[in-house]
C-alpha cells in the first residue's frame, strides 16, 4: 500500500436513481416532477448573462425573502442550499457533532448513513414497525440528534404531526431534523412547530412540488440562531453555494402560487387513481401522502417486475435492503405515462398467469 493510501478519507457514497439518457423512456426511478415549472421563468436570464460575470449574492436574498413571504417566517428563519441534500449534509455537519449516536429509522432516505459516515457521527437505527411506521419510544432515550423523513421515503408514509411533536418535544436537549422533501403532496409540515420549539429544524425542496430538481434548491426553517449556526459553517466552506439563475428562478417559482398548486393537485389525482388501479390488480401499498408508491404483491417478485419493466423502457426503483426487497417505488408521472406502466404490469401479470 502505498503511504498516501491510508490517508485517503474511505466512504462509501450514496447511490442515485439512474438518469436514462434516452428521455423517450419513462422514468418513475426519482420522484421527479412529470410537469414542467413555472413558465414564470422562462425568458427570465434572457439578457441576464452580464449578471454571471458578477459573484452571486452569498445571501440569495431575492430566494430567501420570497420564501419567507409564503412561509410567514422572518428571512433569519431560512437558510438555502444546492438541494436539500446539500442543506442536510451541511445539518448533519453543524447539528451532530457528540459523542452520543444520532437516530433515525432502519428505512429511511439512503443518504443519512452516508452522510453519517461521511463526518464520523455514530448513529443508531431503530426499527420501523411492521407497517413501516416510526415507534415513537424508540426515540426517547439518549442521542445526539436525530433526523426524520416525514413523508418517509421509500415508504411514502406520512406520519401523524402528534407522533413528531412528541419526539421533538421529548429531545429538547438535541436537534430534531424534519426532511419534509414530500410534504407538499399530503403530509402534514411540523413548521407550525417552529414557534414552540428552538430544536426543530425542517428541511424542504423544490424537486419535488416545484418541479426543478434540475435547478438543485433546498431550504432548511429554524430559529435564527441554529440558521446563524448553518450559514457559519457553510461560508467556512463555500461561501457562494447557491448560483444565480437558482437565485432568480426560485425565487420566481415560489412566486407563482397558483400553479404549484394546480400541479399538486394534479399529482395527486393522479397517484390516487394508481393507487386503487394497483390495488385492483392486487398490489399492496402504505397509503402513500408523497409523489411515489412503495408497492408489493405477495405473487410476484419485485425484482423481476423491476427488471421486465425496465425491457419495457419503464424505469422505477427497487431497493436491494432487508425488509423492503419484494418492494418497488414507483414515481407519480403523468396520466399517459401511468397508464402504459399500469399496462405493462398487467401485460406481465398475464404472462405469469396471475392475470386473466
Ligand atoms: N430527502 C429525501 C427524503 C429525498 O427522497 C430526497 C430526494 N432524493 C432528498 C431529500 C434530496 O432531494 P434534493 O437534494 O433534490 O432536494
Amino acid at each position: 500500500m502505498r503511504e498516501w493510501e491510508k490517508n485517503l478519507r474511505q466512504v462509501t457514497p450514496y447511490v442515485a436513481g439512474e438518469q436514462p439518457k434516452d428521455l423517450n423512456k419513462i422514468k418513475l426511478n426519482t420522484n421527479e416532477n412529470p410537469y414542467p415549472p413555472t413558465k414564470n421563468m422562462e425568458g427570465l436570464l434572457n439578457n441576464q448573462s452580464e449578471m454571471l460575470r458578477l459573484y452571486p449574492d452569498t445571501q440569495a436574498t431575492e430566494l430567501v425573502e420570497e420564501l419567507a413571504r409564503f412561509y410567514d417566517l422572518t428571512t433569519d428563519q431560512i437558510f438555502v442550499g444546492v438541494g436539500s441534500d446539500d442543506v442536510l449534509a451541511m445539518s448533519f455537519l453543524t447539528f451532530f457533532n457528540s459523542e452520543k449516536p444520532i437516530l433515525f429509522p432502519d428505512i429511511t432516505y439512503s443518504f443519512y448513513d452516508v452522510w453519517a459516515n461521511l463526518y464520523r457521527i455514530p448513529y443508531e437505527r431503530p426499527a420501523l414497525d411492521e407497517n413501516f411506521h416510526i415507534k415513537k419510544e424508540d426515540y426517547y432515550k439518549v442521542n445526539g440528534g436525530i433526523v426524520i423523513a416525514n413523508p418517509n421515503a421509500p415508504t411514502s408514509i406520512s406520519e401523524d404531526l402528534s407522533v413528531i411533536e412528541d419526539i421533538i418535544a421529548k429531545n429538547q436537549d438535541a436537534i430534531v431534523i424534519i426532511d419534509e422533501a414530500y410534504v407538499d403532496f399530503g403530509g402534514q409540515s411540523a413548521l407550525p412547530l417552529l414557534k414552540k420549539y428552538d430544536n426543530l429544524v425542517v428541511v424542504q425542496t423544490f424537486s419535488k412540488s416545484r418541479s426543478m430538481a434540475g435547478m438543485r434548491i433546498g431550504y432548511a426553517m429554524a430559529n435564527p440562531e441554529l440558521i446563524t449556526a448553518l450559514k457559519n459553517v457553510k461560508e467556512s466552506y463555500n461561501s457562494y453555494t447557491m448560483n444565480y439563475p437558482s437565485i432568480v428562478c426560485g425565487a420566481q417559482a415560489v412566486r407563482d402560487k397558483d400553479y404549484f398548486y394546480e400541479t399538486l393537485d394534479k399529482v395527486i389525482a393522479t397517484r390516487e387513481h394508481v393507487k386503487r388501479e394497483l390495488r385492483g390488480l392486487g398490489f399492496q401499498m402504505p397509503d402513500s401522502k408523497t409523489n411515489f408508491l412503495f408497492i408489493t404483491h405477495e405473487k410476484l417478485s419485485a425484482k423481476e417486475l423491476f427488471e421486465a419493466l425496465r425491457e419495457e423502457h419503464i424505469y422505477v426503483r427497487h431497493f436491494n435492503k432487508p425488509r423492503i426487497s419484494n418492494y418497488l417505488r414507483v414515481s407519480i408521472g403523468t396520466d399517459e405515462e401511468m397508464n402504459i406502466f399500469l399496462r405493462a404490469v398487467m401485460e406481465y401479470m398475464k404472462e405469469k398467469g396471475i392475470l386473466n
